[in-house]
């Protein structure tokens, strides 16, 4: 009994040395007994946290300075285009408060001397398979969010790939810095939520821990945005009801977050406690989103199918924004009246979420198949899913961020004043 608790006791203070590896159940220095380095991570929790969150650090800028040694001192911006935005920026160019997302002319104001280089995304893409080729040897759990991050689930590995996750991550890191020669932010968790947001404490080069056991409190003091799904627009809205930060939430309690904002609402309440049942799915980018209905009576008439198939765009749109993915490839299915299945694809210039952009994809294909044969079913998908954060708006083309805009203002009153509250013009329209 005395040796358990002893040992107890003990555990309290396990810690790992960054740069050799070194474990220690019982940290006692603030530099590693080993090899003298200060980089030690130390946690009580740090040997029983399997999920992790890894995230390179402003991963295009990163990638070209690693291939322009030159600019290594140099604040440098990746992006311009079409659209004329920052897609990422160096932590130099951060200093002088260039933002991704912000207008290019904004950010040469702010930083004059900002070398500026156009993205080449097969080049990231690439460096994206190298480091996902070394992460893939920890676990076949492994659910890419973007090209430069992932979640990564260790549970049962720790005797496979030589000790505990937090051991495998810190390896993994440094394999990267060497072998790749790019940095990268470690986040472990209790959860996929917990995991993301400890990856972005210690940026860059991080490695942080939220145990399950602080988590309610380390995101109680902190703001709503924090949380996933929660941008400005619906920040704003919780303010307005008196919610600022995350333990404000709390206080307010899970019915009446659910009765303000449904599902969402549901969920707020759950992550406001530290909790989050998701677990990490390889597939999930690509098992896609669709809606599809069967009619009561046959229909032939090209303005019903697509007055249906608007219905179906919105109700799969609303799921990818409630999911925070979008698909980057559109697809219209039909079942005929003697029960043939006909599966159109379409790949669009870049992800879409809205309901706008896939109907006029899907609508555009539904236009030829439609030739007076009668259907009995219509349904409205997205694939190739990607994550949208609110660092990735680049992600999408001009069209399609209009449309985000303005069905994401309608998901809010929705989520509010409940499903009746918005129809857009079209399902007003008279039905025939
Ligand atoms: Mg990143």
């Amino acid at each position: 009994m005395t040796h358990d608790l002893h040992r107890t006791a003990r555990l309290h203070r396990p810690g790992l040395c960054r740069d050799c590896l070194w474990m220690t159940d019982d940290l006692t220095d603030n530099r590693c007994p080993a090899c003298a380095s200060p980089r030690l991570v130390s946690h009580p929790e740090l040997w029983d946290l399997t999920l992790a969150h890894l995230d390179c650090d402003a991963f295009y800028a990163s990638v070209e300075k690693r291939d322009r040694p030159e600019l290594a001192e140099q604040p440098v911006i990746v992006g311009g285009g079409v659209r004329g935005v920052v897609t990422t920026c160096c932590y130099i160019a951060r200093t002088y408060g260039v933002r991704s997302a912000m207008p290019m002319f904004k950010a040469l104001k702010a930083c004059p001397e900002a070398v500026v280089i156009s993205p080449d995304f097969s080049k990231y893409r690439r460096e994206s398979r190298r480091i996902m080729g070394l992460v893939a040897e920890l676990s076949p759990l492994v659910q890419p969010l973007s090209l430069d991050e992932a979640w990564i689930d260790l549970a049962g590995t720790e005797r496979l790939n030589g000790g505990p996750g937090a051991f495998q991550m810190a390896r993994l890191q440094r394999r990267i810095q060497t072998e790749i020669g790019l940095s990268v932010s470690v986040g472990l968790g209790p959860n996929k939520t917990l995991a993301k947001i400890s990856s972005d404490l210690d940026k860059p080069r991080g490695f942080a821990v939220i145990g399950a056991r602080e988590a309610k409190g380390f995101l109680a003091g902190r703001p709503v945005t924090l949380l996933p799904g929660v941008g400005p627009a619906f920040a704003r809205t919780l303010e307005r009801d008196g919610v600022r930060r995350i333990g404000d939430l709390s206080s307010v309690g899970a019915k009446v977050l659910t009765q303000r904002y449904g599902a969402f609402g549901l969920r707020l309440a759950e992550l406001a406690e530290g909790r989050d049942l998701r677990t990490v799915d390889p597939h999930e980018a690509r098992k896609g989103i669709s809606a599809e209905t069967t009619f009561n009576t046959d229909i032939r008439d090209l303005q019903s199918l697509k007055d249906e198939l608007w219905r179906m765009s919105e109700r799969a749109a609303g799921q990818a924004r409630a999911r925070g993915v979008a698909g980057r490839v559109a697809t219209l299915k039909l079942k005929t009246a003697d029960f043939q299945i006909i599966t159109r694809r379409r790949t669009l210039p870049g992800p879409i979420q809205t309901a706008t952009l896939l109907f006029q994809t899907t609508c555009d294909i539904l236009t030829r198949e439609a030739d007076g044969r009668a259907f009995r079913l219509i349904g409205a998908g997205l694939s190739d899913l990607v994550e949208t954060s609110a660092e990735a708006t680049d992600l999408f083309t001009s069209d399609e961020s209009r449309a985000r805009v303005r069905e994401g203002t309608m998901d809010r009153i929705r989520a509010r004043f409940g499903a009746a509250a918005v129809t857009t013009g079209r399902n007003l329209k008279p039905r025939n």
